[in-house]
């Protein structure tokens, strides 16, 4: 399967998913795609929808201390729900699908999530530190939520300049090539 990540403004980042009720090999096949184009394009989570599937599935992979991602740490979450949210955290995030962009991003500190894993066994965990912030930010684009929609009206007008400029300038680079 080859799979390519979608990129803002494209409009299916606002699509909210759908649950999935098919633990089948078309299922496992996606997974097996997003892993490592998650670890390929430095990124510590995916969301199905950023490479165009809209349904309940995210992958993550949170760097141990050397900063290493190994296969063992991967977490695979099928529908995911998310209970008692507590504390606030702020960490400056990015996303796959909003290249060369970093900001700021207020969340909870803690949470617990029950999910389902690819063979639709149900699990459960209370994650805090990066791994809690990662959930949010991928539970966030299940709902067709990006971190930029977190921003003040005036930090978003600021974003949407530079990104345009930015997209302006890769497509000029690629016409030369
Ligand atoms: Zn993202």
């Amino acid at each position: 399967m080859k799979l390519k990540i979608v990129e803002y403004p494209d409009k299916r980042l606002k699509q909210k998913s759908l649950k999935v009720t098919k633990f089948d090999n078309e299922l496992h096949g996606l997974l097996d795609a997003m892993n490592p184009m998650m670890i390929n394009t430095n990124g510590i989570g995916l969301a199905a929808i950023q490479v165009g599937v809209a349904l309940e599935i995210l992958v993550l992979n949170i760097p141990d201390e050397e900063g290493e991602q190994p296969p063992e740490n991967l977490i695979e979450m099928i529908n995911p729900i998310l209970s008692d949210k507590k504390g606030e955290t702020t960490y400056q995030e990015g996303c796959l699908s909003v290249p060369e962009f970093y900001e700021d991003i207020h969340r909870f500190e803690t949470l617990h999530v029950n999910y389902q894993d690819r063979d639709g066994n149900t699990h459960e965990l209370k994650a805090d530190g990066l791994l809690s912030i990662a959930i949010q930010h991928e539970v966030d684009h299940l709902n067709g939520i990006l971190f930029i929609d977190k921003l003040t009206s005036s930090r978003r007008r600021k974003f949407e300049k530079e990104y345009k400029k930015m997209l302006k300038e890769k497509k000029s680079t690629t016409q030369k090539v």
